[in-house]
């Protein structure tokens, strides 16, 4: 695309930002970046009723986390009101807009007339015969010329509305603020704007913008809607209720921006191939808002969560060492849907914080591979920090969870002490514990899948832990002898 592109995100600070907007933000970020273009930020906050103060702030920090830093200063609509004012004058002498005398009441009465004959409330049937002088306190709306029209979308194709589309619709409202019919409409124009990629909700509308842009004499950009991100189950739009998390639980949680970018780009884009690993610098290069499915892409958590850990195992250690042990703010919305509303210190268990840094890295080498998030490492690793319960280990002997020991429950005792026995010598290797590990087993006439559990139950207090030569390694010669012993005495 050699194209010149300037888009913008014009997000309303209603709350945080979340991955449906997340995904509007990155598909007008790459569209501008692979043209070498500019990408906007234009806070749409001509809403005083569901304006919420942090909300411009998180989503600037959200973007920023995601690597879409916006080219210019971000636009505020509220600072621009006389802007929209000198604009609709504008179109007051073309004569394309009026001022409404109708009261609200009046209004109410008549789009419950509507209702009752069966008829969408279209404004332009009442029409005042002469309109008052407009003074800013009454509402002022388009004069519209109502026509059907037919248009390409960028990712929707071919369009066509009928005349019924259109009425007379408030340009500014009466207490002074314009509405987003108007208001983005002026801004485009203004910031010179090349794609307005937008959410599907505003297609309706586009017939009503279309006639603006006639009556204001601009020339349209480029339109792209992008059908919704739907719930899990497909049936519904995905909402703040059903699991649209704020973007920077995502950060709290230890995942990586690289991977929600590319999650985020390949919820309802593909490149024509089955790929589904895609750098940023892959995305810039093959996006294309003619592949954005025409149909409404269905949220997976799960699939972000393969994802992440796909940038997990790739991330260099020190890379990884460094974000675990990554400080994390305090989420800025009360309802945020992460559970620990406090600062935390880093993604590590509080135990560990007596550890040395090469024990960490050591310890971070073991479970990369199965490491999905940085959340999950308490979980994965609390028992290089702490020895499991004794009960613990003896509830798993005596109730495996599942495998072969649960089909063949061995002697414990036997197999413990042969154990201790073995690796009291070794060097504590990874490789020399595998030898006398394997040596082991020959002579115990058992299989991996049976005695290494024993081993690992006994260490970790679970049946499930990273690859076991490299656990015993990393624990330490003093500690692995200790916990074996501890198991068999209890036994
Ligand atoms: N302010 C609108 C919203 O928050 C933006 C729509 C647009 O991108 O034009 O959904």
């Amino acid at each position: 695309m050699s194209e010149v592109a300037r888009t913008r995100f014009a997000p309303s600070p209603t709350g945080y930002l979340h991955v449906g907007g997340a995904r509007t933000a990155l598909f007008a970020w790459l569209t501008a970046k692979q043209a070498g273009g500019q990408f906007l930020l234009r806070i749409e906050d001509t809403d005083r009723t569901r304006h919420v103060d942090e909300a411009e702030q998180h989503i600037t920090d959200s973007l920023t986390w995601l690597g879409m830093t916006p080219d210019e200063k971000p636009l505020r609509q509220s600072q621009r009101l006389d802007i929209y004012k000198q604009w609709g004058q504008k179109l007051i002498e073309a004569g394309r807009a009026y001022a409404d005398p109708t009261s609200e009441t009046m209004l109410d009465q008549l789009r419950d007339q509507a209702k009752a004959a069966k008829k969408a409330f279209l404004y332009r049937e009442n029409r005042p015969a002469q309109a008052p002088i407009w003074n800013g306190s009454q509402p002022l709306r388009f004069k519209s010329k109502p026509q059907a029209y037919k248009w390409r979308d960028e990712v929707m194709g071919e369009l066509a509305s009928s005349p019924e589309a259109i009425d007379d619709f408030i340009l500014i409202k009466s207490d002074g603020y314009p509405t987003y019919n108007f208001a983005h409409i002026v801004d485009d124009y203004e910031q010179n704007i090349s794609h307005v990629i937008r959410s599907q909700e505003f297609l309706p509308s586009v017939p009503k913008f279309l006639n603006l842009y006639e009556a204001l004499k601009i020339k349209r950009p480029k339109l792209a809607t992008l059908p919704y991100v739907m719930r899990p189950d497909g049936k519904k739009k995905l909402s703040k209720r059903d699991g649209a998390r704020d973007i920077l639980d995502y950060k709290r949680e230890g995942f990586l921006p690289e991977a929600l970018i590319n999650f985020l780009a390949t919820l309802g884009w593909n490149d024509g191939t089955e790929q589904e690993i895609f750098s940023v610098d892959e995305l810039i290069k093959k996006f294309d808002l003619a592949r954005v499915q025409r149909s409404g892409a269905r949220f997976d958590e799960q699939r972000l969560i393969w994802m992440n850990g796909h940038y997990i195992r790739e991330l260099p250690i020190d890379r990884l060492d460094q974000l675990a042990g990554a400080k994390s703010k305090k989420p800025t919305f009360a309802k945020s849907t992460v559970d620990r509303q406090k600062a935390v210190s880093s993604f590590w268990p509080p135990e560990a914080e007596e550890a040395t840094d090469d024990y960490k890295k050591a310890v971070l080498g073991l479970v990369q591979e199965r490491l999905k998030y940085l959340a999950e490492l308490p979980q994965l690793t609390s028992f290089f920090f702490t020895e499991p319960k004794v009960e613990q280990i003896l509830k798993l002997y005596q109730e495996p969870v599942d495998g072969q020991l649960q089909k063949n429950p061995p002697d414990y005792k036997t197999y413990l002490s042969a154990v201790i026995k073995e690796l009291a010598d070794s060097d504590f290797s990874a490789k020399d514990i595998q030898n006398r590990l394997n040596k082991l087993l020959d002579r115990l006439s058992t299989k991996p899948a049976i005695l290494f559990p024993v081993i690992r139950i006994a260490l970790t207090g679970s049946q499930v832990s990273p690859e076991i030569f490299g656990t015993l390694h990393v624990l330490g010669k003093e500690k692995t002898l200790a916990r074996l012993q501890k198991a068999l005495q209890a036994l």
